[in-house]
């Protein structure tokens, strides 16, 4: 089912002609309320009039992360408090957490995006959905939790946390759809089994994850194992939280990007060029709807390509595709850039367990990497010899694949730390 079938299939036309309505809309309202954008805009020696197609969005200057930091906390809000009916923050993963503001009316839209991404990923009234998103500032929770309610579903809002609980209240309560990040899904698979409870064999049918990079191989291994159909979905607290784009259950290949109140660019993060279709680089987003804290070309960071070919599922919106990890994320060895996400396909596809950990330390001037791997249970009583063995194939697979020289250690089960919310998959020791 479609939730937003007159949005969700507009022509492209006239999905088009509605986003530089509200495009011209949004240059408006930021020019006359917000002082830092009428400053750029100013700057830049042009007026909200210049915006005559969605093409001059290029003319528009670029918000960043820095640019919410500096006008911490309330500075680039464009309403007045009164008109502010709730706040969220960044969890400040890379710095200084960042503030939001809601809102009655963007709330509402937000409860409507997340709803359209329920049903994308195939959940109706009918489903009981389990949000372990954590509840608070984080926009995970309340997020989800606003968006099942809206699609009309039995919402239990359990949020991070006690996860051997958790699973209990999976199965006394039948839940049949699970939001969490990625990894806490598999948190939980391994705490049920500890526990006696096989998640693969209680009436969940579909996980949607997000929150933090994970790949095709990772969905593979939590779809096996908990007999479920994951799905991706993505946001950021910035630009609203989650719901800013999600996969559809029928082709499960690529985020739609809720075209109608977020206008996607993929630039080069180098020169700020607009990028082709197709080609990959950093996800700019202009939130064409949002009153409290609404954004201009909003830097995301996070590395992509869009995907415009027709979807099955009868979707006009395009589609982002997998994310390779946020820049901020990506690391530099010795001279070669490689994605956490890169070293997380090549151990799932080695037959690794899911759970592994980057250190990076630092010998004289040298940077060494050692990528920590649980074994599997059956693994984990193989000779000594079969498993140097294995560690010397995945170290090779990555000098291959990835042109890096990385120590692989295989770990016993359960030693790698486990996370409620984002896993932490690189330590950084390198300062320390
Ligand atoms: P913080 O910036 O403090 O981590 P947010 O919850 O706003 O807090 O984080 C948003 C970021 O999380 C995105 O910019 C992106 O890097 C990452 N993210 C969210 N969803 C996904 C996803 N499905 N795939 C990859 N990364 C994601
Ligand atoms: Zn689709």
């Amino acid at each position: 089912m479609i939730f937003d079938i007159a949005h969700e299939t507009l022509p492209r036309e006239e999905l088009e002609a509605l986003q530089l309505r509200r495009l011209k809309d949004l240059c408006n309202r930021v020019y006359a309320n917000v002082p830092f954008y009428r400053r750029r805009f100013d700057e830049l020696g042009i007026t909200p009039s210049d915006i005559r197609s969605l093409k001059d969005v290029k003319l528009l200057p670029f918000t960043e992360k820095q640019d919410l930091r500096n006008n911490f906390p309330y500075g680039l809000f464009a309403v007045p408090p009164q008109n502010i009916v709730r706040l969220h923050a960044s969890s400040g993963t890379t710095g200084k957490a960042t503030v939001i503001g809601y809102t009655r009316r963007d709330l509402d839209n937000w409860a409507d995006l997340m709803a359209r991404c329920l049903s994308m990923a195939g959940a109706n009234a009918s489903d009981f959905v389990h949000v372990a998103f954590g509840y608070g500032l984080f926009t995970g929770g309340l997020g989800a939790h606003y968006g099942a309610e809206r699609l009309g579903a039995t919402t239990i809002p359990v949020s991070g946390g006690a996860t051997k609980r958790q699973v209990q209240l999976m199965r006394d309560f039948g839940a049949t759809v699970l939001c969490c990040t990625p990894s806490y899904a598999l948190f939980l698979y391994d705490a049920g089994l500890e526990a006696g409870i096989d998640i693969g064999k209680l009436p969940l049918r579909i996980g949607v994850f997000g929150a933090e990079p994970w790949t095709e191989e990772m969905r593979a291994d939590i779809e096996r194992k908990m007999r479920i159909d994951a799905l991706n979905i993505y946001g950021l607290s910035e630009v609203m939280g989650p719901g800013v784009a999600m996969e559809c259950v029928e082709a499960k290949q690529g985020m739609h990007i809720q075209e109608d109140h977020f206008l996607a660019e993929i630039i080069d993060p180098v020169t700020g060029e607009q990028l082709p279709p197709g080609a990959t680089g950093e996800l700019v987003l202009t939130t064409l709807t949002k009153e409290g804290a609404p954004l201009l070309r909003y830097r995301t960071r996070d590395i992509t390509s869009l995907e415009t070919t027709p979807c099955r599922c009868g979707r006009t919106f395009v589609r982002v595709n997998r994310f390779s990890g946020r820049s901020d994320d990506m690391l530099i060895i010795r001279g070669v850039n490689v994605f956490p996400t890169q070293i997380e396909t090549i151990l799932l596809e080695a037959g690794m367990s899911p759970h592994y950990q980057i250190i990076l330390t630092r010998e004289g001037t040298l940077d060494n990497v050692e990528v920590q791997v649980e074994l599997t249970e059956s693994m984990f009583s193989d000779a000594v010899k079969d498993l140097q063995q294995r560690e010397a194939r995945i170290q090779k697979t990555i000098k291959e694949f990835l042109g890096v020289t990385a120590r692989v250690r295989l770990v016993e089960p359960r030693s790698i730390q486990r996370f409620e919310g984002k896993a932490q998959r690189v330590l950084d020791r390198r300062q320390m």
